[in-house]
C-alpha cells in the first residue's frame, strides 16, 4: 500500500475502534415525515425539515417552475452573471421577515459563515465564540486569522469577563453564538448577549439556522427576545424552510460590503434558481399558516412533558446518553421499532455527550410523539 491508502485505512480503524466511523446511509425521504432506508419505512424524527415543507406541493412546484423557467444552475458567480431576479426578491423578502435594512443570500449556512466572518474581522481583531456554536461558525471565525476563543455555554457573565479583560487589546471583536442550539435545542440569551456587546461595541452575530420559520411566529429566535439588537442575523433555507441555501440579514453597508468581499460569495457560484423559489413559497406557506409554525415546538414540549425532561425549547429535544456506542445502540433499538432518531456522536458533540437528537416537525402527530416517548422511557431510567 501507499502511504496515502495507509493513511486512510490506519484513520478508519482507529474510528472504527472509538465507535466514531460515520457511514452514509441510503434514504429516500417519502414525504416530509416517513423515510425509507434499509428497506424498511420508518417514521423520522432525525430531519431538520420542521414544516415538512421540502415536500409540500406549493414549495416543490415553485422549485420545477424555476429551473423550467430560469434554468438548472445559476450558471456563475452573483457579480459574474449568477445574480438571477430570485435572488434579490428573496433577500427583500428574508430583510422583512428579520426586521433589517437589507439580506445576503449565500450558497448554504456553512458558506455563509465561513464567508461573513472573515469579512468583517481579520488578523488584530477577536472572535469570542459560544463554546456549543455550530463547527461553521467556528471554522468561519479561524479562517478570518483573528483570534479566537471560546465562552462557556450561553454564559453571559462568563462572556462580560473576556470582554472586559481583552476588549481593549482588540481593534474590532465579533461576538458568534446559535440562536438555537442544534445539538441542545435551548437558545441563546440574545437580550442580554445583545446588551452586552452594546456596553463593549462588540458586533453580535447568531446564526438561526433551527430558529426561522420556528419561533417567533416563524421570525427566529432574534423575534423571541423582543428588546435584543443582534446587527447580524444569519440563517439557512436548509431546515425549517426546507431547501437549500442561507442568507445574513444586516444593515445596508454590512450587505453592501459583503457583496463585494465575502470571498465564498464572489468565488461560488449563485445559488440555483429553484432552491430560491422554493424559499420564497416556502416563506409563503409560513405566513399563511400561523398553526403550522406553532406546531413543532409544541411537539416538542409534549414529549418533555411525557418523559419529565425540561420544557423544550425549540423543535430539538436532546435524549443524552454518555458513550458513542450506547448511542447508537439506542438509536437501533428504536429503529427496531419503526423510529428514525439518529445518535450524535463526538466531535459533533463533547466526548461523553453522546446523544439520540430528536427533531420534530409539524406532520408529527400526537399518537407519534406518544409512541417515541415510550419508546425513548428506558433509555432515560437510571443505568446500573
Ligand atoms: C445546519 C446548520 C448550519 C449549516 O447550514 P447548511 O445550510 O446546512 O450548510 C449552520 N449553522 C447551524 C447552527 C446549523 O444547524
Amino acid at each position: 500500500m501507499d502511504s496515502l491508502t495507509d493513511f486512510a485505512s490506519g484513520k478508519l480503524q482507529a474510528l472504527e475502534a472509538q465507535s466514531l466511523r460515520r457511514r452514509l446511509a441510503p434514504t429516500r425521504r417519502l414525504d416530509g415525515l416517513w423515510v425509507e432506508r434499509g428497506g424498511r419505512r420508518l417514521l423520522s424524527f432525525s430531519c431538520n425539515d420542521y414544516l415538512n415543507l421540502s415536500h409540500h406541493p406549493a414549495v416543490k412546484r415553485a422549485a420545477a417552475e424555476a429551473a423550467l423557467e430560469y434554468g438548472a444552475g445559476a450558471g456563475a458567480s452573483r457579480l459574474v452573471t449568477g445574480d438571477h431576479p430570485l435572488l434579490a426578491r428573496l433577500e427583500a423578502r428574508l430583510a422583512r421577515l428579520k426586521g433589517t435594512e437589507a439580506a445576503c443570500l449565500f450558497g448554504s449556512g456553512y458558506l455563509a459563515n465561513v464567508g461573513v466572518i472573515p469579512t468583517l474581522v481579520g488578523p488584530g481583531d477577536l472572535v469570542l465564540v459560544d463554546q456549543l456554536a455550530h463547527a461553521c461558525i467556528w471554522a468561519g471565525a479561524k479562517l478570518s486569522g483573528a483570534e479566537v476563543a471560546g465562552f462557556p455555554h450561553n454564559d453571559v457573565d462568563a462572556l462580560a469577563g473576556l470582554l472586559a479583560a481583552r476588549r481593549g487589546g482588540a481593534r474590532r471583536v465579533l461576538v458568534a453564538t446559535d440562536g438555537v442550539f442544534s445539538m441542545d435545542g435551548d437558545l441563546a440569551p440574545l437580550d442580554r448577549l445583545s446588551a452586552l456587546c452594546r456596553e463593549h461595541d462588540a458586533w453580535l452575530m447568531s446564526d438561526d439556522a433551527h430558529g426561522v420559520g420556528v419561533l417567533a411566529g416563524g421570525r427566529g429566535s432574534t423575534a423571541a427576545f423582543p428588546g435584543a439588537h443582534v446587527p447580524l442575523q444569519m440563517g439557512t433555507l436548509s431546515k425549517a424552510i426546507g431547501g437549500y441555501g442561507a442568507y445574513l440579514c444586516a444593515d445596508q453597508p454590512v450587505v453592501d460590503l459583503l457583496k463585494t468581499r465575502a470571498r465564498t460569495l464572489v468565488y461560488s457560484t449563485a445559488p440555483p434558481p429553484a432552491s430560491i423559489a422554493a424559499a420564497l413559497a416556502a416563506l409563503d406557506v409560513i405566513e399563511a399558516e400561523p398553526e403550522r409554525v406553532a406546531a413543532p415546538l409544541a411537539k416538542a414540549r409534549a414529549f418533555t412533558r411525557a418523559l419529565n425532561l425540561p420544557p423544550a425549547q425549540s423543535a430539538i429535544v436532546p435524549v443524552v446518553i454518555g458513550e458513542a456506542s450506547a448511542a447508537l445502540q439506542a438509536s437501533r433499538a428504536l429503529e427496531d421499532q419503526g423510529f428514525l432518531v439518529v445518535a450524535i456522536r463526538p466531535p459533533t458533540v463533547p466526548a461523553g455527550t453522546a446523544r439520540l437528537r430528536v427533531a420534530f416537525t409539524a406532520g408529527h402527530d400526537d399518537a407519534d410523539v406518544a409512541g417515541l416517548a415510550a419508546a425513548v422511557r428506558p433509555f432515560l431510567e437510571p443505568r446500573s
